[in-house]
């Protein structure tokens, strides 16, 4: 499992992340939402190791990895960016960073064929990022996290690129992946449905703080208040 204890996080003297603890259990779908600055991309970079808490500590099964970097925490991230590499093809930006594992060469080829055949990026492969739709890069860079076979993947808002069509069978595909690989998911998204649907539990943050935590049921029946009422869409 994933622990944060009291974290707290400053960009010079403003505090973003405010006194922040929370335990994940592995394999659970945890879902982020608030409202745009509240602090969810922060969060994800932190539980990923790209940058360090002003205060409280991190701990994946017990062991404190607040000090490690985030090559070594076993986590893939999909940013909201993309952060794919531009030079590289969509086959060379899936396998970067699996060439030179215990990964054997078949093994890459078939972990990719499976997620472009998934994702629906195959006729893609040979092209760079920038030959790409918005949409479609996005796919690449959760393919990217897909074939790591992470023991957690931090998803900040996967599919926010893409229309409400792909979206909607997305979220099923990555239902299906969840099931599939058992990994822990921490999902952060804006949008209400991908949230009550995907996630086993939902983190509602405001301000840099943890306004409630529970099931999707949990919060749509017992919100904490009108803020977690008005972002659940629960009746207030
Ligand atoms: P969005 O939904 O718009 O993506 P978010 O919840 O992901 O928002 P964050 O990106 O975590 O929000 O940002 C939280 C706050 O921290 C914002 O006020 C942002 O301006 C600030 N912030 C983020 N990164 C930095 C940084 N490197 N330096 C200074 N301030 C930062
Ligand atoms: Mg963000």
């Amino acid at each position: 499992g994933l622990e944060l204890r009291n974290i707290v996080k400053n960009f010079g003297a403003v505090e973003v992340i405010r006194d922040v603890s929370l335990a994940v259990n592995d394999g659970e779908f945890i879902a982020f939402v608030g409202p745009s600055g509240c602090g969810k991309s922060t969060l994800l970079r932190l539980i990923a190791g790209l940058d360090k808490p002003t205060g409280g500590s991190i701990a994946i099964d017990g062991a404190d990895v607040t000090a490690i970097g985030a090559a070594d925490r076993g986590l893939a991230m999909v940013f909201q960016s993309y952060a794919l590499y531009p030079h590289m093809s969509v086959r060379e930006n899936l396998a970067f960073g699996l060439e030179n594992t215990k990964v054997a060469k078949a093994e890459i080829e078939a972990r990719i064929t499976d997620a472009a055949r998934m994702l629906e990026i195959e006729p893609f492969l040979q092209r760079r990022p920038g030959q790409l739709s918005g949409g479609q890069r996005q796919r690449v860079a959760i393919g990217r996290a897909i074939v790591r076979r992470p023991d957690a993947f931090l998803l900040d808002e996967p599919l926010s690129n893409l229309d409400a069509e792909l979206r909607v069978s997305m979220r099923a595909e990555l239902a299906a992946l969840h099931a599939r690989l058992k990994a822990t998911m921490i999902y952060v998204t804006h949008d209400q449905v991908e949230a009550m649907t995907l996630a086993n539990r939902i983190v509602v943050l405001r301000g840099g703080r943890i306004e409630q935590v529970g099931t999707p049921l949990e919060l749509y029946n017992k919100p904490a208040n009108r803020f977690v009422a008005g972002f659940i869409g629960a009746p207030h």
